[in-house]
C-alpha cells in the first residue's frame, strides 16, 4: 500500500483517500510532539491508506490519541469503527447528534442506501462498523483537547449538515472544516485563486443556518481552511463571499424549479449550467467534459439536498 499524502505546515499531513477519484476526498492527521491525531477518516475503505500514512511518518499507532469527525457523512466518518481497532488509545470525538449514529450505524446505513443505492454502498464505502459507547466523547460547541502542545476547539457548525463540527486549530490559525466552508477541487484553481461551491447534500441542508455558521466561523479571522474536499487552501473573507453567494444561487435554482415537473433532473441541469458559467467566469481552462466528470458526483447530491429541502419547506 503505498499511501498519498501531503505533508503540510504546522504537523498537518493531508491524506488523500482516494474514495472515487484521486483528489476528492481527504482525512487530516495532526501530529505535535510524539502525541497525533486524525480528522475524519474517509470510509471504510479508506482504512489502509490511513494506517499506511502512519507507518510512512513513523508514528506508531499506540501514538494516535484521537479521531476527530467533522460529522457523520460516510467519506468523512465511515472508516471511524474500522480504524479505532487498529488504534488502541484512541478516542472518538463527534457532534452529539452523530454519535449515536455510529454506536448504531442502521439508520445511517439505511439512508445512505436511500441516497446512494446498495451497490455504491458495497462497492464504493466498503462497510460501515459500529463504535464502541465507551470510545465515544460528544464534542460540545467550545470544547477544547490538547494535542502534544496545541489546542483544538470544537465549534458546533450546522447548516451543511446539523451534526457537524469544525475544529479550531489554533496553531496554524485554521479551520478543519469538513463540508461547511464548502468544496473546492484543485483542478478548478486558476490566477484567480480557488473556485468554491456548496455541497447540499440530503438531508439536512438548510441555507440560513448555514450563512449563519459561516459568519461566525469567519470571526475567528481564520488563515486557512483544511477542506475535506479537498486540501488546505487559503480562506479569505472573499472566500467566505464566494460560498455565500453560490448557496444563494443554488437555493434560487431550486425555488425556481420547484414545481417543475421531473424537478429532480432540472435542478440537476441547472446546477450543472450554473457551475460551468462560474467556472468559466473563474477562468477555467479545463475543457466541459472533463468540468462533467469532476462535477458529476456533487451534482447529483446537490440536487438531491436541494429536493429535500424544497419539501420540508413547503410542508
Ligand atoms: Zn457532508
Amino acid at each position: 500500500m503505498n499511501p498519498i499524502y501531503h505533508n503540510l505546515e504546522f504537523g498537518i499531513t493531508c491524506i488523500d483517500t482516494q474514495h472515487m477519484r484521486k483528489d476528492f476526498v481527504a482525512a487530516y492527521l495532526i501530529k505535535d510532539n510524539d502525541r497525533a491525531a486524525f480528522v475524519d477518516t474517509g470510509c471504510h475503505l479508506s482504512v489502509p491508506t490511513l494506517l499506511a500514512t502512519l507507518d510512512a511518518n513513523n508514528i506508531p499507532r499506540e501514538n494516535v490519541d484521537c479521531v476527530l469527525l467533522t460529522h457523520i457523512h460516510l467519506d468523512h466518518a465511515g472508516g471511524a469503527g474500522e480504524l479505532i481497532k487498529y488504534l488502541p488509545n484512541a478516542t472518538v470525538y463527534v457532534h452529539e447528534r452523530g454519535a449515536q449514529h455510529l454506536i448504531n450505524p442502521s439508520k445511517l446505513r439505511k439512508g445512505v442506501i436511500d441516497v446512494y443505492g446498495e451497490l455504491f454502498f458495497k462497492q464504493f464505502l466498503g462497510d460501515l462498523i459500529p463504535i464502541p459507547e465507551d470510545r465515544i466523547v460528544i464534542a460540545k460547541d467550545g470544547d477544547e483537547i490538547t494535542l502534544g502542545n496545541r489546542t483544538l476547539e470544537f465549534i458546533d457548525s450546522p447548516g451543511h449538515a446539523r451534526h457537524h463540527v469544525c475544529i479550531w486549530d489554533q496553531a496554524s490559525q485554521g479551520f478543519f472544516s469538513g463540508d461547511t466552508l464548502g468544496v473546492s477541487y484543485r483542478e478548478f484553481d486558476t490566477d484567480q485563486g480557488e473556485l468554491i461551491f456548496p455541497p447540499t447534500t440530503p438531508v439536512q441542508f438548510d441555507p440560513i443556518i448555514w450563512k449563519n455558521t459561516i459568519e461566525r466561523l469567519m470571526s475567528f479571522k481564520p488563515k486557512y481552511a483544511y477542506l475535506t474536499h479537498f486540501n488546505r487552501i487559503e480562506f479569505t473573507q472573499h472566500s467566505a463571499n464566494m460560498l455565500i453567494q453560490h448557496i444563494d444561487g443554488f437555493v434560487k435554482i431550486s425555488e425556481k424549479l420547484k414545481h417543475s415537473e421531473s424537478r429532480h433532473k432540472a435542478i440537476k441541469e441547472h446546477l450543472l449550467d450554473y457551475l460551468l458559467a462560474i467556472s468559466t467566469d473563474h477562468g477555467v481552462n479545463l475543457d466541459e467534459t472533463q468540468q462533467v466528470k469532476l462535477f458529476k458526483g456533487d451534482l447529483e447530491i446537490c440536487a438531491q439536498g436541494l429536493g429535500v429541502w424544497l419539501d420540508r419547506n413547503s410542508s
